[in-house]
């Protein structure tokens, strides 16, 4: 026998969180269908309470280890159709509808550890030297939960999960993930795999990962969640990178108000951010809502990062809305 670990995603407003129950199996059969209590998850009322659990990604279990696996579920109704909450049956007809444009994504997670009310390694009173050495840094003056960041790469890879990379951020205890690039189904059911595998992981340490916006009001830096994406023709040619970013300023407010709950909290203008309601794009602008990185520029070829994404968006939702604005303006423009 063994134990797989079904994961979802709950009914919770405005920002929906991970939840996860664990079957014992039989050696040989699959993780198959299975339900839950949604009146206790924000998916139903407590009269009809029932609400199904449908795989659609398994992996090893990285911290159970053995033949135990991790498996991630969409939410369905018991009529089989998907929940009003399962934002990812949307994100899979996009994918589908606009196979042919080949899209990838990349997406940068931020987020902030917490000991308890403060973030891990701020002092009980006051607050830690200004933001400077942090990025990147090495010691223990202004590194905090390396260890942690360490654990849960390890179990990323374990998993199988495309994660490309670590960082520490800006602000202390802050930290960065990145999953890709892959198609935009693989990405998202990745990165919430990964999101499950940081909270799971930081639970062992006695420490709380939040993807919190803007954790610490003032002059500290938010949490985002860049998401870099290119198209077959944007990977082989410039123009389509152009066409890209302007295609996205025509629909700045449809994209804006579902890249996170508290955007406009984090995207005031300052601290490496654009402001959320004025559209900007340019190559190595950090202070863009999109970035043409240099090396783009230079190759002629690549991808763009729309840097507006909130730590704590969800990606199903984000590449949707990517996929869709940019494939429909490519069909305009008569690429096929
Ligand atoms: P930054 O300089 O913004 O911090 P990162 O190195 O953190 O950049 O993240 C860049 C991301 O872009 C990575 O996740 C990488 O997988 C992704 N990426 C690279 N090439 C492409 C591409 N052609 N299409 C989409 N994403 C890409
Ligand atoms: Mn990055
Ligand atoms: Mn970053
Ligand atoms: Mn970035």
């Amino acid at each position: 026998m063994y134990k797989a670990e079904y994961i979802w995603i709950d009914g919770a407003e405005p920002t929906a969180k991970l939840r996860s129950k664990t079957k014992i199996i039989e050696d040989g059969v699959e993780p198959g269908i299975w339900g839950f209590d949604g009146s206790s998850t924000n998916q139903a009322a407590g009269e009809s309470s029932d609400c199904v659990l449908k795989p659609v990604r398994i992996t090893p279990d990285p911290i159970r280890g053995g033949d135990n696996k991790l498996v991630l579920c969409e939410v369905l109704l018991i009529t089989m159709k998907p929940h009003p909450t399962n934002t990812r049956a949307a994100l899979a007809a996009a994918a589908k509808k606009y196979a042919k444009h080949e899209m990838w994504f990349g997406i940068e997670q931020e987020y902030t550890f917490f000991d308890g009310i403060k973030p891990l390694g701020w002092p009980d009173n006051g607050f830690p030297a200004p933001q400077f050495g942090y990025y990147c840094g090495v010691g223990a003056d202004e590194i905090f939960g390396r260890e942690i960041v360490e654990a849960h790469s390890d179990a990323c890879m374990a998993a199988g999960l495309k994660i490309a990379g670590t960082n520490a951020e800006v602000m202390p205890a802050q930290w960065e993930f990145q999953i890709g690039p892959n198609d935009p189904l693989e990405c998202s059911d990745h990165m919430w795999l990964a999101r499950w595998l940081l909270y799971r992981i930081a639970e062992d340490f006695d420490v709380s990962a939040t993807l919190n916006p803007k954790p610490i009001p003032g002059d500290w830096n938010g949490a985002g969640c860049h998401t870099n994406f290119s198209t077959k023709a944007m990977r082989e040619s410039y123009p389509p990178i152009e066409a890209a970013c302007k295609a996205l300023g025509e629909k700045v407010e449809l994209h804006v108000k579902n890249y996170g709950d508290g955007i406009e909290r984090r995207l005031t203008g300052r601290h490496e951010t654009a402001p959320y309601n004025k559209f900007s794009w340019g190559v190595s602008n950090r202070a863009a809502s999109i970035r043409i990185p240099w090396q783009v520029a230079v190759d002629k070829k690549g991808y763009a990062e729309d840097r507006r994404p909130n730590a704590n968006m969800d990606p199903y939702v984000v590449t949707r809305l990517i996929t869709e604005t940019v494939c429909a303006d490519a069909e305009k423009r008569g690429i096929k």
